[in-house]
């Protein structure tokens, strides 16, 4: 052991970049600002959101990041970055970073241990549990924030290598549901959108989307839009995206399943539907129909509180616009009815025949950086490589490429996060490993979260800092490389693979996440079984050789050069695809053309770098070969407002400069002048005024898990009867109730019952 850690701290302290670096003149970093002239650039996708921007990261003569500025040539962002991309550097220098592995001592005192203990201690406290209360007592909780290798390594050590059956990521937070949808309506997780239709859009509707703040990349797409579309946003809040739209629908919370049906009842009875391509590629319509038949203009009014002006004025848009694209996110994944909802809006773009041509589609905007790496590769929900564990071929075919024994791969799922956390309130989880993600702030209602830690015998945190809420509470915090201090790759929104590369050394004796796998592996005896998982990029041809014959085959792609020359590469991407790129062919010959022209000689360009959206031809991935209509009727908030708890609180992203807990985001003095430092709350003025608050006032919010407190924002952007408080402050997840979408199981942060107090003037 003691050599392969010396090995790895050794490799950790290598050259950053090799044949990577691109040579400076190249690209006029003269003007690059900077203290330091930079020596030379490489570079890298950015670590933030779901968007992928490509960043220019100039490093000074010993390969060391010393400023970044956004790629003008990416295909995604086109030259330009939100805030937290141009601060991305900021949080690899922050004080707090774990620099040495930490263990709890007798005084209940972290301190800093060598990794050989750290590794010894994990092994033996992990194994010793299992061995007391059954392989099923240790559970891990993983992250979209990772490269794929690296959730590709860890799903295949904790499954096949260490007995780990329960295992799951924050993805199930942001992106379970849009997998449960696209799997139930297309046969696979298949978002089939490329970013160039929002650019070719007529109609762009935006359903618990708010792009503006949230994917602001993308939204600077749809204001490159030359075909003056309309733009509709559904949402409770009239948010920075409403704001900016054609046409604002507020929808009560919870509203917005009966409203899509609605939507769907006028597109029938209007004649506004295709016919020709329902009967050619889907299946379940007449169901459908004689389902949508009590979804009256009537019936929809009373139930999500929109007039019937503006549902005929949403209806007759999306079924006269010749080409119309459906856009949703977290306001519809993190509903009680998260799946069925997706599965409305899916719906909707097929009976309009409104998918596979540009600037359409049923269109699932990602979170996480890689929520899509961590959907194909987590092996959590998904056998690892977009595989499902019931299925024996799928089984043998990842035990064969792995080199596995057969047996050991499980034969069903992981239970899911919520079912996790609730194994160890019942003692049934007795050790947890938790990699990259907070869960003592994120989690729903996650007061919990510290009685549960008070069951766990041994709780082991892996992360950047050693100060996040989770790693605070911890036995052993492992110190891990951050974006930027390792290489492998992203999936982003449009299933476009990207690259990050190693520009600045990792502080201390951090290591990659890949590197503390492999060195688990070894501590645990099962290191053979990952010899070829040698470094990220033999990971990354494991994952080709696993993509085989899958709808998101990546046979085609070389490897990172490969992927980097093209500005990304969208998966499929086959051998077959490779051979087409080499000899090169017109893309009017391809029929998967882009009218938005790139690049001067963009009907010359490769397959490779092509836009390319899915089901061009029709054919979806079930074994038919026919999208499904997939409808429940609605069923009611889980916690409504009444009389102690007056109001519904939504909760949501406050700003474009900060990200999810802060644990990077708040490490920045420059992000940190751009949103306030701590919570605010919402309030509609007309609600405020009798209660006695005033903007300003401190406010304490109350629900029946707890209490907060914030500051009060007097807003019109909050219907009445509801507030909003964002999601990056711990307050606010003091406050949510732990209801959970029956079919993704993700939980549903957007709608709780909550009563507010005023407590002092500013
Ligand atoms: Fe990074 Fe997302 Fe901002 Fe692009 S939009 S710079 S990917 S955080």
């Amino acid at each position: 052991m003691k050599t392969v850690v010396e090995n790895l701290l050794r490799a950790h302290d290598g050259p950053m970049t090799s044949e990577l670096v691109l040579r400076p003149a190249e690209f006029g970093l003269g003007r690059v600002p900077g203290r330091l002239q930079p020596a030379s650039t490489a570079k890298s996708v950015c670590g933030f959101c779901s968007t992928g921007c490509s960043l220019l990261v100039h490093l000074d003569e010993s390969g060391q990041a010393i400023n970044l500025t956004p790629d003008p040539d990416h295909p995604v962002n086109l030259g330009m970055a939100c805030p937290k991309g141009w601060e991305a550097l900021t949080p690899l220098v922050a004080h707090d970073r774990a620099t040495t592995p930490l263990l709890r001592n007798a005084k209940g005192q972290l301190e800093p241990v060598s990794w050989e203990r750290a590794i010894a201690e994990f092994c033996s406290r992990m194994k010793g549990v299992q061995a007391r209360h059954g392989a099923a007592s240790v559970a891990a909780l993983s992250t979209g924030q990772i490269t794929t290798e690296e959730m590709a390594l860890l799903g295949a050590l904790a499954k096949f290598g260490m007995g780990i059956a329960d295992l799951d990521s924050n993805t199930r937070q942001c992106m379970a549901t849009s997998h449960v949808a696209y799997k139930q309506s297309f046969g696979f997780d298949a978002p089939p959108f490329t970013y160039a239709d929002f650019e070719e859009s007529d109609l762009l509707v935006f359903v618990g989307a708010n792009p503006c703040i949230a994917h602001p990349i993308m939204w600077q797409r749809v204001m490159r839009n030359r075909r003056n579309p309309s733009t509709v946003v559904i949402d409770p809040r009239r948010t920075e995206t409403a704001m900016a739209a054609t046409l604002h629908v507020p929808v009560c919370p919870g509203g917005d399943l009966a409203l899509l049906y609605g939507i769907a009842h006028l597109l029938v009875s209007r004649g506004w539907i295709d016919r020709d391509f329902i009967a050619a590629h889907t299946t379940g319509f007449d169901e459908f129909e004689t389902f949508l038949r009590d979804f009256t203009p009537a019936r929809v009014v009373a139930d999500t509180g929109v007039s019937e002006s503006t549902l005929e004025q949403l209806a007759t848009l999306i079924g006269t616009r010749e080409r119309v694209s459906l856009w949703w996110t977290m306001g519809v994944n993190q509903s009680h009815q998260a799946t069925r909802t997706a599965q409305a809006i899916i719906n909707l773009a097929l009976m309009t025949g409104q998918i596979g041509r540009p600037g359409t589609g049923a269109n699932s905007i990602t979170g996480q950086c890689n929520a899509m790496g961590s959907r194909l590769f987590g092996n959590a929900t998904s056998l690892i490589g977009g595989h499902d564990f019931a299925n024996p071929d799928h089984r043998a075919h990842v035990a064969s490429v792995l080199g596995l024994d057969e047996k050991r791969i499980p034969t069903a799922a992981s239970r899911a996060y919520d079912q996790i956390l609730g194994r160890i309130a019942t003692g049934g989880v007795r050790a947890l490993w938790i990699v990259a993600t907070n869960t003592a702030h994120s989690w729903i209602s996650h007061c919990g979260f510290a009685e549960l830690r008070r069951k766990l015998d041994f709780l082991v945190v892996q992360d950047m800092y050693a100060t996040t809420e989770t790693a605070r509470m911890a036995d052993l915090v492992l110190p891990a490389a951050g974006w930027g201090e390792k290489e492998g790759t992203f999936i982003n929104s449009e299933r476009r693979l990207g690259v990050i590369r190693k520009v600045s050394r990792a502080p201390g004796e951090a290591l990659s996440d890949f590197a503390i796998f492999k060195l688990i592996a070894e501590g645990w005896g099962c290191g053979g079984m990952f010899r070829q998982w040698r470094d990220p990029a033999a990971a990354f041809a494991i994952m080709r050789a696993l993509s085989a014959g899958r709808p998101f085959d990546i046979g085609g792609i070389r490897d990172y050069d490969h992927i980097e020359a093209e500005g990304g590469i969208q998966w499929p991407f086959t051998s077959a695809d490779a051979l087409v790129s080499k000899f090169g062919v017109r893309s009017s010959e391809i029929g998967q053309t882009s009218d938005t022209a790139q690049t001067p000689n963009s009907d010359l360009r490769s397959p490779a770098t092509h836009e390319r959206r899915l089901f061009a031809d029709g054919r979806f991935f079930t074994p038919d070969g026919r999208a499904r209509f997939v409808f429940d009727p609605p069923s009611p908030l889980p916690e409504g407002a009444n009389r102690d708890y007056p109001f519904v609180l939504i909760t949501g992203r406050g700003s474009s400069a900060q990200w999810h807990t802060g644990s990077r985001t708040a490490k920045s003095a420059v992000l940190q002048k751009l949103a306030p430092n701590s919570a605010w709350i919402e309030i509609h003025p007309a609600d405020a005024g009798p209660a006695g608050i005033a903007n300003g006032d401190r406010v304490r919010v109350s629900s029946r898990r707890g209490t907060t407190e914030a500051a009060a924002q007097l807003t019109p952007s909050v219907q009445r009867g509801q507030v909003f408080i964002p999601m990056h402050f711990p307050e606010v997840n003091r406050l949510t109730f732990p209801a959970f979408d029956p079919h993704s199981r993700q939980p549903a942060y957007k709608a709780c019952a909550v009563r507010l107090e005023r407590l002092s003037q500013e």
